[in-house]
């Protein structure tokens, strides 16, 4: 079956390079900071939890969404005690967002070489979702537009999303694989649409992209690494 496939798909954050290690690190400063003030630290969890599941709904994924969360968060929290926060942290925290739309993304081991070799035998395509701007300089600035045939930029990866992908480009399941990290945006909604499905997974993928695996047919395969792709393909 795995021989007729004709095109990869892939995710980008977190399957080519690490992104999501940098929102726990700066959610955990954070939590510190705000628990400086007196506060109990699973409550501040809890309230940073809820603020982004909605923040996520209502505006989406991005880092200056996250950067909202945090100011939010820090303004509440300075309402609710005598003991002044330290601004100047909060500061240190989202200012190393404001770097990423310029810095080049930190590639997995192997990604170009595993990409370049594919890219002889099989028609490539990035799948990523979040802010268009933030996702394409990523792409851009990481070369992996340079090995890949188009990519694309969504706000949601769900099944609506990947039907439509395979109707207007003409793309049969069956010929068809989206290789990701996360259960929940790449390899669930692949799986239900017919797609091949290979998971590479994260070792922090971010809680609200992360659920279990459905299905674990012949259509599936998990590797340890991207560059495990090379002796699958
Ligand atoms: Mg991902």
């Amino acid at each position: 079956m795995w021989k007729n496939i004709k095109q990869i798909i892939f995710d980008a954050d977190d399957t080519l390079w690490e992104n999501n290690i940098y929102y726990v690190q700066a959610t955990t400063d954070f939590i510190e900071l705000i628990e400086s003030g007196g506060f109990n630290r699973s409550e501040i969890q809890q309230a940073f939890d809820d603020l982004e599941l909605k923040v996520v709904e209502e505006r989406g994924y991005g880092s200056h969404n996250f950067v909202y969360i945090l100011e939010e968060l820090f303004r509440n929290y300075s309402q609710k005690t005598k003991t002044p926060l330290d601004a100047e942290k909060l500061r240190f925290i989202t200012r190393r967002f404001e770097e990423h739309p310029v810095s080049i993304p930190q590639l997995f081991p192997g990604v170009i070489d595993t990409l370049r070799y594919l890219k002889t035998k099989y028609a490539l395509y990035v799948l990523t979702k979040g802010d268009f701007k933030e996702q394409q300089g990523k792409i851009l600035r990481a070369g992996v537009h340079e090995c890949v045939k188009e990519y694309f930029i969504l706000p949601e990866k769900n099944d609506a999303a990947y039907r439509k992908l395979l109707e207007e480009h003409n793309w049969l399941p069956a010929e068809t694989c989206m290789v990701g990290n996360s259960p929940k945006s790449d390899i669930n909604p692949a799986l239900r649409q017919g797609l091949f499905a290979v998971h590479i997974p994260y070792r922090d993928t971010w809680k609200l992209d992360d659920e279990p695996i459905e299905a674990r047919d012949g259509r599936f395969l998990e590797l340890k690494s991207f560059e495990a792709l090379q002796k699958v393909f």
